[in-house]
């Protein structure tokens, strides 16, 4: 085995890993924000946080990952103003908060599915563990870091020696982050909300009594609530895009050192922008976001063409997304998935020499475009077509390509890459109906699948598709 080695953006630089507990890690990654659907950027850094997954695995830890559904508050200003996404958007399509909620969390995990990103060990919703972090605050306030303005009980960041150690920013820079809104009663530029008061000229549907009054939790509260909740024993690694490292993170940081006196978290990970040409980041906020369904999935587009695009990038280099782009991905993906068919279907050996540089690429914090050319050598290479199969599944394991149904000895299982173009459209049609609940449009579509000469069977959050004979 060899070293793994990360970049820790609190030190800012590559450090050896190593683990709280022997052989296990434990994970925490920051969620959406279940107000509408995840964009192709908000995918690339949870693609990102999947290699992660993928090589700790590989290295053979247990990884014991948590990830928050944020799906209360979350205010569309960053200093704790401006209007609650979730209520917004409710506004917007007529539903309830809970409805919007319930329908974005099926969306987002529909699309990490088709991603082959794994689900984590931990699901948390936010509204699951609103008595925790009312706990989190009391203790803060039990320890003199806490006051009250008129919207809501503040955190005051000036008690502390060391606030900024994650930005690596004079504090002046923070304050520089801070947006037009501001909010005079506060001590600080960056102090942040705790608990925030529901206004009293509007009825919020989603607010909860505390000792404080009737509210709701500030932003940052739930990630550390829910971190100290299920990885109390094994702070190892926090991820996020590196948007979250100055404020969210930063926050998350402060306020729970403060409350238990010990280190939170040991090693901080964060992935690059997804940008879109011209180099504009791409954003809810900013109306140029493009979801993985209208991108890929309607233009008939693999969707792991866009896991093979965000392998070739390093996470920590920004990624641009372009129609060519993204079409030279799937060409890829395909030259690579026949590359593999060819190899026939005997199983071999995995080759030690291509595994360990492999590893070494992988673990040299994270350098999935040099596994990939290792991959491409490795076919090119004079190897036995049965040792370069078993050697290339075996990277499979970090690359997650579904490179074992390319090779023909696993043909029964059908996946939607694989099914006619007409039998795919159909699928996605009817994937949007159910999640819209439109159980006859939904009905409708089966039997024409079924005319196609496919039977589909629904399943939780997804579904399963044979061949009829
Ligand atoms: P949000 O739902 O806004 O909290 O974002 C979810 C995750 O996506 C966070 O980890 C963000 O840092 C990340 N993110 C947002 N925009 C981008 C982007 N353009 N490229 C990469 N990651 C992003
Ligand atoms: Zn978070």
């Amino acid at each position: 085995m060899s070293d793994l080695f990360l970049y820790n953006t609190l030190s800012r630089q590559k450090e050896k890993f190593k683990s709280i507990k022997k052989g296990e890690v434990g994970l925490y990654t920051c969620g959406p924000t279940v107000y509408n659907y995840a964009h192709l950027g908000n995918l690339r850094t949870y693609l990102f946080e999947d290699f992660l997954v993928r090589v700790l695995e590989y290295n053979n830890y247990r990884v014991q990952q948590v990830m928050n559904i944020t799906d209360v508050g979350h205010l569309t200003g960053d200093q704790d103003m401006g209007e609650d996404k979730m209520e917004k958007s409710a506004n917007r399509e007529g539903k309830s908060a809970w409805e919007i909620a319930e329908f974005y969390t099926r969306a987002f995990k529909k699309d990490l599915q088709a991603l082959n990103i794994k689900a984590p060990s931990q699901w948390c919703k936010v509204t699951e563990v609103i008595p925790e972090q009312i706990a989190l605050i009391k203790q803060l306030e039990k320890r003199a870091y806490t006051y009250r303005t008129s919207d809501g009980i503040y955190f005051n960041t000036a008690k502390l020696q060391d606030y900024n150690k994650l930005s690596h920013l004079p504090l002046e820079k923070l304050k520089e982050g801070a947006r037009v809104e501001k909010n005079i009663e506060k001590k600080n530029p960056t102090d942040f909300a705790l608990w925030k008061f529901s206004p009293k000229d509007v009825q919020r549907q989603m607010e909860w009594p505390s000792p404080w009054g009737v509210g709701f939790p500030g932003w940052h509260v739930e990630c550390s609530t829910i971190s100290l909740k299920y990885l109390s024993s094994q702070l190892d690694i926090h991820c996020g895009g590196i948007d979250h490292i100055n404020i969210h993170h930063t926050n998350e940081i402060a306020q729970s050192e403060a409350a238990t006196g010990k280190k939170f978290f040991n090693y901080w990970l964060h992935g690059a922008f997804l940008n879109i040409p011209g180099g504009k980041k791409m954003a809810k906020s900013a109306d140029n976001f493009l979801t993985l369904n209208k991108a890929l999935l309607k233009n008939n587009i693999n969707p792991l063409a866009y896991r093979f695009a965000a392998l070739q990038v390093h996470y920590r280099k920004p990624m641009e997304y372009s129609v060519r782009g993204i079409k030279q991905a799937e060409q890829g993906l395909q030259s690579l998935l026949k590359q593999v068919a060819s190899l026939g279907t005997k199983i071999g050996k995995i080759n030690p020499k291509y595994k360990q540089q492999f590893l070494l690429a992988i673990n040299d914090d994270l350098n999935l475009p040099q596994a990939l050319a290792i991959s491409a050598n490795l076919l090119k290479s004079n190897l036995s077509a049965p040792d370069k199969l078993a050697t290339i599944l075996d990277f499979d394991r970090v690359l997650a390509l579904n490179l074992d149904l390319a090779s023909q000895s696993i043909k029964s299982k059908l996946v939607f890459q694989d099914l006619p173009i007409t039998v795919q459209k159909l699928i996605t049609i009817r994937e949007e109906a159910r999640l819209q609940k439109n159980w006859a449009k939904a009905d409708q579509l089966r039997k024409k699948i079924e005319l196609a000469g496919y039977l589909i069977e629904d399943q939780k959050d997804s579904y399963q598709i044979s061949k009829l004979n």
